[in-house]
């Protein structure tokens, strides 16, 4: 399929290029040092990621110890609360740890494996990314240090836990304002003084080539395994997919698997509490093009040209970029970017809870919330929502807010 231009029949041999461009977005902006460690990440990836031993490792780590393939479930009574409009929702809740992160993790440190790394790093914000990569970590006996602000750190007690037991070293970080921004400075420089023994495994679609096309193609079993089980299930493809996006790699693994077909793909992001700048993290929707992390992409700056404050009740959502595939299927149209504001998103969360018996996590609720909204635009056919995680972590503070729902 030809769409404004680009071929999807050969998308996935030429997205990105070989500097690691879509389109103008992406790149590689790091120190000459760095530059050459994304080298040999790249070099490994392509060769090693090609071998039919790496390929069924993965394939058994997956099956074996993720719980892959995840199910779709047919949400049939929201479906029926709303109209003539079928809602199902690939349950990546029920991936080994809650959440489709682990996919790209293990996919990372099995490279980091093969590579002879001894240790795997990287920052975390709300620390769903670091338990996913202690986890990996655990599995195949590597050390992993992860860098979190002290203000995260108080914050998200349970998972700095989880990551302790897993045997992770977290590492605190106080400068600056203590959280994510911070956080990936610190984690980067010590990368860069240890690279020959270690890898940086990034969290999302973002960061210097080669992570945003590595981390996709690592998500992308969600969307082949979704296109697959839903043709099985219906005999047709979705009217249209849904996901959530702050980095953008669980929508841009699911997105893989349709953009290829006559299906309408839906971003969202989040709109917190509206739409002044501080108070939402909708880069795709309100930011301009711009660098930072080491990549080209669109972004919410302040009044210096730096990354802005951002906001959501989404803590997974909030970000001040998003990855530069995104960018780049906005700009030529074949996904549409909208948002959902943390209001919609809460009550998505119940409706699902209390609908269907399955608690989302609040960042997915935003694609539960937009699932519903086309529902009600549409008048016949099916929506296929990616449900990123499973909402435990969230429950406190949804209790938190009280009832009024
Ligand atoms: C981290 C997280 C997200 C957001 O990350 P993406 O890279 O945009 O997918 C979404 N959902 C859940 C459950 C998460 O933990």
């Amino acid at each position: 399929m030809i769409y404004n231009g680009v071929d999807f029949d050969t998308y996935f041999k030429n997205y990105p290029n070989n500097e690691g461009y879509f389109g103008k977005y992406g790149g590689v902006y790091i120190s000459d040092e760095l530059k050459s460690a994304m080298e040999e990440i790249t070099d490994a990836y392509f060769t090693i990621c090609k071998s039919s031993k790496f390929i069924s490792e993965l394939r058994k780590i997956r099956r074996e110890f993720q719980g892959r393939p995840t199910p779709i479930s047919y949400l049939e009574r929201l479906s029926t609360s709303i109209g003539n409009v079928q809602l199902y929702v690939k349950r990546e809740d029920l991936n080994h740890t809650g959440a489709h992160k682990l996919n790209h993790c293990m996919g990372e440190a099995l490279l980091a494996k093969y590579m002879g790394k001894k240790k795997v790093i990287a920052e975390t914000g709300a620390g769903q990314h670091g338990v996913a990569l202690a986890t990996a970590a655990a599995y195949f006996g590597l050390e992993c240090d992860i860098y979190m602000g002290s203000v995260d750190i108080k914050k998200q007690a349970p998972n700095v836990a989880r990551m302790k037991i897993l045997g992770a070293n977290v590492i605190v970080v106080t400068h600056g304002l203590a959280t994510l921004k911070e956080a990936v400075d610190s984690a980067f420089e010590a990368y860069a003084r240890d690279y020959k023994d270690c890898i940086y495994c990034i969290g999302s679609v973002v960061g210097p080539h080669p992570f945003p096309m590595m981390v996709r193609d690592f998500q992308s079993v969600v969307g082949i395994e979704a296109r697959e089980q839903f043709l099985g299930m219906t005999g047709e493809l979705p009217d249209a997919v849904v996901a959530c996006v702050g980095g953008g790699s669980n929508a841009a693994g699911f997105f893989a698997g349709f953009l290829n077909d006559p299906v309408d793909i839906y971003g969202v992001e989040p709109l917190g509490r509206g739409p002044k700048l501080g108070d939402h993290a909708a880069s795709l929707q309100y930011g301009t093009e711009g660098v930072m992390h080491g990549f080209n992409s669109v972004m919410l700056k302040d009044e210096n040209g730096d990354p802005a404050p951002v906001y959501s009740v989404a803590s997974g959502l909030d970000y001040p970029s998003s990855g530069p595939e995104h960018a780049f299927l906005r700009d030529i149209g074949r996904v549409k970017y909208d948002v959902i504001d943390d209001k919609d998103s809460i009550e998505a969360f119940y409706k699902l809870s209390r609908l269907e018996g399955i608690i989302p996590a609040i960042e997915s609720s935003h694609a539960v919330a937009y699932g519903i909204k086309l529902a009600k635009e549409m008048k016949r056919g099916s929506v296929l929502i990616n449900l990123s995680g499973r909402g435990d972590k969230d429950m406190d503070y949804i209790l938190s807010l009280g009832e009024n729902i």
